[in-house]
């Protein structure tokens, strides 16, 4: 596995590998980008793997400083994993002091996740166009579990003529259904034992709606459910899966998207409705 720190380090393992398969990741790896990394692999091609904790896609009271970090632990996870390069850039190699330019995706990100941390979905289209540059791969895998921010990366691919394909891959969860997510660290043990119903609700509420309930009925039902549960719902909507506008009655192609807070932490989830 060759490990790239500098541009040019990254120019002379490109030049060794040919083409590659991407996967971009904040590191503090878990079972959820390891699953990333064997969909890119099995795909056909050399797995490039990009460890960046992007400063851009996170607000001012938000948690870049804690954000967790385990470079030696990543690097033996991808090892294992059969990765052939890892890109761990500094700060100062993405955002150099003359840089000029930004990507903004609009519609797409104007609500939830957009609408909730502002700029945050600018910093993820700069960082993943910058890194489309650097590593230009033929195909580039994101995780559902980030619903959202996978439609904003199709959005920006499609509307730049990016040369690469986007790859959703389903999210990874644990046995009771919580998503495995690098922030899952921060749960004391007693908010680890909520946190699954998150998960349960939306499964309940995808079963409501497509057995015909009223929609805004079951999502005041869910937030409810979810309140009771101990949790702080954010936002618990059905969208239009592709658009992120969101639906007065069950259309495919639909999803259901949540976010709610336990403790410091928020928790994200989202669930396909109907084919
Ligand atoms: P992150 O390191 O949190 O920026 O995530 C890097 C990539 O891994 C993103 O495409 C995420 O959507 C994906 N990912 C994170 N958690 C999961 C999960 N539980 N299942 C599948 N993909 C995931």
């Amino acid at each position: 596995m060759i490990i790239a720190r500098t541009l040019e380090e990254l120019k002379t393992a490109r030049e060794t590998l040919g083409e590659v398969n991407f996967v971009p990741t904040m590191g503090a790896l878990h079972e959820g980008h390891l699953t990333l990394v064997r969909a890119a692999r099995a795909a056909g091609l050399p797995v490039a793997v990009s460890i960046f904790v992007n400063p851009t896609q996170f607000g001012p009271k938000e948690d870049l400083s804690r954000y967790p970090r385990d470079e030696a632990g990543d690097l033996a996870k991808l090892d294992q994993a059969g990765c052939a390069l890892v890109w761990l850039p500094r700060v100062d190699t993405m955002y150099p002091p003359h840089a000029s330019t930004s990507v903004h995706v609009a519609n797409v990100t104007a609500r939830w996740e957009g609408a909730t941390r502002p700029g945050h979905f600018d910093g993820v289209a700069t960082v993943v166009a910058k890194l489309f540059g650097q590593i230009r791969p033929q195909a580039a895998f994101f995780g559902e579990k980030d619903w959202q921010q996978v439609q904003v990366v199709q959005r920006m691919a499609t509307d730049l003529h990016l040369p690469v394909k986007i790859i959703p891959v389903p999210t990874v969860r644990e046995a009771d259904g919580l998503a495995l997510s690098s922030r899952n660290a921060y749960l004391s043990a007693a908010e680890r034992k909520t946190a699954p119903a998150l998960h349960a609700a939306l499964k309940e509420a995808a079963q409501a709606i497509l057995a015909g309930k009223e929609v805004a009925a079951t999502l005041h039902k869910t937030r409810q459910q979810l309140a009771e549960a101990g949790l702080t719902p954010d936002y618990v909507a059905l969208v239009h899966a592709h658009t992120l506008e969101p639906l007065a009655g069950f259309k495919a192609p639909a999803r259901l998207i949540a976010a709610a807070k336990l403790g410091t932490v928020r928790l994200l989830d989202n669930l396909a409705v109907g084919p």
